[in-house]
């Protein structure tokens, strides 16, 4: 089964709406014949209705880089599913492991969120991935299989095809250490495999799993043309047109 690659811009705590705006029509035509992959842009929340103004009509979608569970209530600082929605988005990130690192968002967490945004028809891309630490310890497989049965306890496999996976192991993300393509697309076996176990094969066999972590146009046809690898959540390259263009049409 072919899966479609989705290239997701995570631009987190960077660019004003009017910065975003002038990022939208520099990169637009740069990505206007590509219809290969899929393109989403996940800009802050401030420039959301910025960046879903400035692609509308286009091959570009929007998401927010998180997301409360709640539908509404007394969460200072918080967007909702209905909020993201209304704004003209149609993804989040949940559990990027910058949230995961410095506001304390855990396994549970991550699953709250998941369930609402299913529920709400909004495209998760759930993202998870071992520190260093773990990953020199051996323990790479138990902590993704971990935070796999965690994010999706309770998710029926009838509403699992929405679910994008990104595998970010976070020694990798914003440090210009990449992944080699072997270690990546050996990672990205391990959550296909226990994708497999958790919701079911089929789903395993169309789940669109993204790598993240220092990808950059040197080194994205490398990666990007693992069979596993579906696709890329990119930080630091998406933050200008050229060097995410570069990586879309790798
Ligand atoms: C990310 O923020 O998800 C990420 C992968 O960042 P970078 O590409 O900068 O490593």
């Amino acid at each position: 089964m072919s899966r479609k690659a989705l290239i997701a811009a995570n631009w987190k705590m960077y660019k004003t709406p009017a910065e975003a705006k002038a990022f939208v029509e520099a990169f637009l035509p740069l990505v206007a014949n590509q219809t290969r992959d899929e393109i989403a842009l996940f800009p802050s929340a401030t420039s959301l209705t910025t960046v879903v103004a400035a692609t509308a009509g286009s091959n570009v979608a929007v998401g927010l880089q998180n997301m409360h569970w709640a539908e509404e209530g007394a969460y200072t600082g918080e967007t909702s599913a209905a909020m993201l929605k209304a704004a003209g988005a149609t993804h989040t990130l949940i559990g990027h492991s910058e949230r995961r690192q410095y506001f304390n968002e855990t396994d549970e967490l991550v699953n709250l969120k998941l369930h609402t945004a299913l529920r709400r028809g909004i495209v998760p891309v759930v993202c998870i991935g071992e520190v260093l630490d773990e990953r020199e310890a051996g323990k790479t497989a138990d902590v993704l299989c971990t935070q796999l049965r965690g994010a999706f306890s309770g998710i029926a496999p009838e509403a699992a095809a929405p679910i994008v996976i990104a595998y970010e192991p976070v020694w990798a993300i914003g440090t210009g250490k990449t992944a080699t393509p072997e270690i990546a697309a050996d990672a990205h076996k391990i959550i296909r495999r226990e994708v497999a176990q958790i919701l079911s094969p089929a789903i395993a066999e169309s789940v669109r799993i993204l790598y993240g972590g220092s990808v950059k146009p040197e080194n994205a046809s490398a990666l990007l043309t693992q069979h596993d690898i579906d696709g890329a959540l990119v930080g630091g390259a998406s933050l200008k047109p050229d060097s995410l263009a570069a990586i879309v049409n790798y």
